[in-house]
């Protein structure tokens, strides 16, 4: 590590959230002493993985070398956070080193938490169990269904919250226009398995999509909650909850599972002074200021708010949190406000997309005019987007500082 462990600001996290407020922030201040603090040796570009379990990219598209996104000008810091000391603006590294801070960007992410499914962790990539949440997962996924002869696939989702609301049943979708293109899906009994109430968060979007459970003709379950997995056996348990609220559990024999693994917050932010009560890092909604500490800002996936936990947002947040964390800094008013934005592009088929676009509240956010884009529509303008544009912008944009679609809303000038 550099002998220096003092720096202006400091980032917990060279995720999607983490490069992108590092660029936004040099972008205004290019002198600023930045560290980054982040173990990992490569980056990832997650919302691709659905593109992979379906073929459509390959696992090397998404993933890039750390070292390759880490902005020019700041530090690495190649060590995991262990512990937080916001009275005396420092953190602790696991390797035991000190770091202090004038600033302290959040941005670790969500965990995955394999905990709350026994046997699941160890099932993943063999015996037809697949998840396009996990890095090797994705490619297993796009293996299973070119193999699939027919048999029951089942697709689960946990309960909330987790990364990416609409990534469970993109699967689903991907999957099975493949096999009706082979002639598969009439052999095949789909089932989604949702631990929640309803197909999609935003009421909206539900029609246009039950058009594409109706066609692959998916049985949707609700209530229904994945607890364990045998793989050897092929033997997936759920939790099942009727209408009275009694739970029973329930085995299923499958041929093709995929999972979406429960996610929580990063065990060093829940149990740290930052933490709300769920755990996750309590921030304003609006600001992403701390709620508990004014030198200290969180973004992306690890922040206590309510909107679609996606890279989308990260992209909306790590601007807001740039500009915020300098008015903070030089003493004024922090003007830019969070609406909750956050996007996620429902893969329905392998050439159309309904791109939900949607803030705090369910507040349908479009970015394009419906002429260019309808948002309630499956669209070819959408899947040209998510499949050649989107990633270009990301590598090219999102971390270089460079902020196309992801200007600030501001509040009126007076108004804290
Ligand atoms: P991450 O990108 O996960 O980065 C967190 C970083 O923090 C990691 O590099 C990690 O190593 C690091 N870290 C963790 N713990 C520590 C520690 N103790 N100390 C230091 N560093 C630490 N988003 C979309 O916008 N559109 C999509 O279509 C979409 N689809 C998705 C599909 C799938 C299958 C998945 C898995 C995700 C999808 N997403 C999508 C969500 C998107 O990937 C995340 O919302 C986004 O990556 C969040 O960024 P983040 O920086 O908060 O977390």
């Amino acid at each position: 590590m550099s002998e220096q462990s003092k720096f202006d600001i400091v980032i917990v996290g060279g995720g999607s959230a983490g490069i992108a407020t590092a660029a936004s922030l040099l972008k205004r201040q290019y002198w600023l002493n930045i560290a980054i603090i982040e173990p990992k040796d490569e980056h990832f570009y997650q919302p691709g993985w659905t593109m992979v379990g379906a073929g459509v990219f390959s696992s090397e598209e998404t993933i890039r070398p750390e070292a390759d996104v880490m902005p020019e000008d700041v530090t690495w810091i190649k060590d995991a956070v262990a512990t937080f000391d916001p009275d005396n603006n420092a953190v602790t590294l696991e390797r035991g080193d000190k770091v202090e801070y004038n600033y302290l960007v959040v941005a670790p992410g969500i965990k995955l938490n394999f905990d709350a499914v026994e046997g699941l962790e160890e099932a993943i990539g063999k015996n037809g169990v697949t998840s396009n949440y996990v890095r090797e997962g994705a490619p297993y996924t796009w293996q299973l269904v070119q193999r699939f002869r027919g048999g029951k696939a089942i697709f689960t989702q946990p309960p909330l919250p987790f990364k990416c609301a609409g990534a469970p049943q993109k699967a689903m979708y991907l999957s099975c226009n493949e096999w009706e293109k082979k002639g598969v899906l009439d052999n095949t009994d789909v089932e989604f398995c949702n631990a929640g109430p309803a197909l999609f968060g935003v009421a909206e979007y539900i029609p246009p999509l039950m058009e594409f459970v109706e066609r692959y003709d998916a049985k949707l379950s609700f209530g229904k909650n994945l607890i364990k997995v045998d793989g050897e056996n092929q033997i997936a348990t759920f939790a099942v909850t009727d209408a009275d609220g009694k739970v029973t559990n329930v085995e299923e024999k499958f041929d093709m599972l995929h999972v979406c693994p429960p996610q929580c917050a990063p065990d060093f932010i829940a149990n740290s002074p930052l933490a709300a009560e769920t755990g996750f890092l309590a921030v304003d909604i609006n600001s992403l200021q701390s709620t508990k500490y004014d030198n200290v800002f969180g973004v992306g996936d690890v922040v206590a708010t309510l909107n679609a936990k996606t890279a989308a947002a990260a992209r909306k947040q790590a601007v807001v949190v740039a500009e915020n964390l300098l008015a903070q800094k030089d003493g004024t008013a922090l003007n830019s406000v969070y609406e909750g934005y956050g996007s996620c592009p429902l893969t329905v088929t392998k050439d159309r997309i309904i791109l939900a676009e949607f803030g705090y509240g369910g507040k349908i956010m479009p970015t394009f005019p419906k002429w260019i884009n309808n948002t309630l529509k499956a669209t070819k303008f959408a899947w040209v987007l998510k499949a050649d544009i989107l990633p270009w912008v990301y590598w090219n944009c999102m971390l270089k500082g460079r902020e196309w679609f992801a200007g600030s809303t501001k509040k009126d000038s007076g108004h804290h």
